[in-house]
């Protein structure tokens, strides 16, 4: 293959490719590594570790002051299983065959060998984050929530009890949290610990630099071009990781490929999830995938007592199984009519949200009444309940098959409706397509087949998480980390073979 050459380099932006520097035009390279990594956050921290682990001269560019990006951001879950010592410990059986049926089933278009590796080395990747110090609670939270409300190291955060996935996989709970309080920033503590780690391997680490454009030579990549405040030059390496993070903070790219996202939504992110790590790979040929799926989401619980409520759309019909993971919910109210939306719960099961996204609209001593302010259809509404009531006494769900637990009759008057409608309710979300890449990380083009020298890993890279509707909280942390150290491994192997 043969670039365009680009020497007089203007900055892309928007949905613009950088242009690809040929290296025969370079005069000088003010650095010679065998590693380089492109942004630290989880995936590039981890990939950064093993690669100087394995022996290769690492050097990390951070377009940022400090370490972490979205990471830093993090609640702090990582999806593990197969038998970590927290599932273990707190009597939760799961093995790598189940954990793999599972993702299988909930994702799209499964990449089979992606899956079968993450599974069977979940435990040895579990082991490898503990040994890096960070430390899992060895016990278990047995509500539904979005995350632990505490530090419980272990809950159920995807849809594993879910119709019609319990059918498909036996349940184990694998969302892993971090042994600190709070929704978000727990992960902090992981990026601390790369950089001490980093720091003990000798790895330097260079801040407020931004990877700009990629140098390539013939068909490989052979490094990038890198630019501070005040200054620019090139950087030469055998291999380039790119793990810069996603698209959502870039309204074109937004625009462009997930247009539901582009209005309504509020964005969650951190500033340099522009997609420029996209847009480098794209400009050497990668192929991206999963550009038009996104994460987003505006949980209803907890309380989970709402769950035992019915979803309607417009139409009051139901479309999701109420106990579905929040996302998942969500996902399937963006494609309702209008992405319009209501819970309705009766009095006996009425209970403040503890994060009252859904605005709250209204309660009616009748459901006719409810059904005509809503501009629900009449009847509709007062079917749709009826029956679900019906079969929710006996304990049943023909339809959408929700949990025992979550079956209620709500037939105690008068009854709440929230909006979970788009443009009503407070949606928050995050892109999650980036670039094509080999279960080692290596950058895959249309043709499938790798581009030399390239790895990509963590959000700008597709690899487990392919839309909201599958999508099971720490699959993020947990494949950014677990495919970041093996683009690391790769990339090194690949130099030292070169090197003799
Ligand atoms: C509030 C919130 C909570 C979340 N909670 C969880 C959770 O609990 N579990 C989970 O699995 N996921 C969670 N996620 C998602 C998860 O945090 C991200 O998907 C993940 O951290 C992305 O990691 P990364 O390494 O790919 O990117 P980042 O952590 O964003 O790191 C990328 C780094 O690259 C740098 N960079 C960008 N461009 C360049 C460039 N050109 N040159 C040099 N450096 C560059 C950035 O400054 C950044 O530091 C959450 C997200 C948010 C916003």
């Amino acid at each position: 293959m043969q670039y365009a050459v680009g020497m007089s380099i203007t900055e892309a932006k928007g949905t613009a490719l950088p242009a690809v520097v040929d290296a025969g035009a370079v005069t000088e390279f003010t650095d010679d590594v065998d590693v380089l990594v492109v942004g630290f956050g989880i995936a590039g921290g981890c990939a950064a570790v093993d690669a100087a682990r394995a022996g290769a001269r690492v050097l990390v560019l951070e377009r940022g002051a400090d370490a972490g990006g979205t990471t830093r951001m993090a609640g702090g879950h990582f999806y593990l299983g197969g038998g970590t010592a927290v599932q273990q410990a707190t009597g939760h059986e799961d093995s790598a065959q189940e954990m793999e049926k599972y993702l299988t089933a909930v994702s799209p278009d499964p990449e089979p060998a992606k899956i079968h590796a993450y599974c069977v080395d979940s435990v040895e990747h579990f082991n490898w984050l503990e040994a890096l110090g960070l430390n899992f609670e060895r016990s278990y939270f047995p509500g539904k929530a979005v995350i632990q409300p505490n530090t419980e190291g272990l809950m159920f955060t995807g849809n594993e009890k879910v119709w019609p996935f319990k059918d498909m996989a036996t349940p184990a709970p694998r969302g892993h949290k971090v042994p600190k309080p709070g929704d978000t920033g727990g992960a902090s503590m992981v990026i601390d610990l790369l950089q001490t780690e980093l720091e003990r391997l000798g790895v330097e680490v260079r801040y407020e630099t931004g990877a700009r454009n990629l140098v390539v030579d013939a068909d490989r990549v052979v490094g990038v071009r890198w630019k501070t405040t005040d200054g620019e030059g090139y950087i030469r390496a055998g291999s380039v990781i790119i793990a810069a993070g996603g698209f959502v903070m870039n309204p074109e790219m937004v625009a462009e490929h997930v247009p539901q996202m582009a209005e309504k939504p509020f964005v969650l992110g951190s500033t340099y999830d522009d997609g420029l790590g996209i847009r480098m790979g794209a400009s050497v040929g990668a192929a991206l995938k999963h550009m038009d799926s996104a994460f987003v989401t505006a949980p209803v619980y907890p309380p989970s007592i709402l769950l035992t409520g019915i979803i309607v759309n417009k139409d009051g019909k139901r479309f999701v199984t109420e106990d579905s993971y929040h996302s998942r919910t969500s996902g399937f109210v963006m494609d309702q009519p209008d992405s319009a939306a209501f819970l309705i719960v009766d009095e006996a099961h009425l209970q403040r949200p503890e994060m009252p996204l859904a605005p709250f609209i209204d309660g009616w001593e009748t459901v006719e009444e409810m059904e005509q302010d809503l501009g629900i259809p009449a009847g509709n509404l007062v079917a749709t309940l009826s029956r679900y009531n019906e079969y929710a006494a006996k304990g049943e769900d023909p339809d959408f098959h929700k949990g025992v637990e979550f079956l209620a009759a709500q037939d105690t008057g008068p009854w709440a409706a929230f909006d979970m409608s788009l443009g009503k309710a407070v949606y928050a979300g995050f892109t999650i397509g980036g670039m094509a890449t080999s279960v080692d990380g290596e950058v895959l083009d249309v043709a499938g087949a790798a581009i030399p020298g390239l790895y990509a890993a963590g959000a700008c890279a597709a690899n487990l998480a392919q839309d909201g509707k599958g999508y099971a909280s720490g699959t993020q942390l947990g494949e950014g980390s677990y495919f970041g150290r093996r683009a690391g491994r790769h990339a090194a192997a690949a130099r030292a073979a070169v090197n003799g």
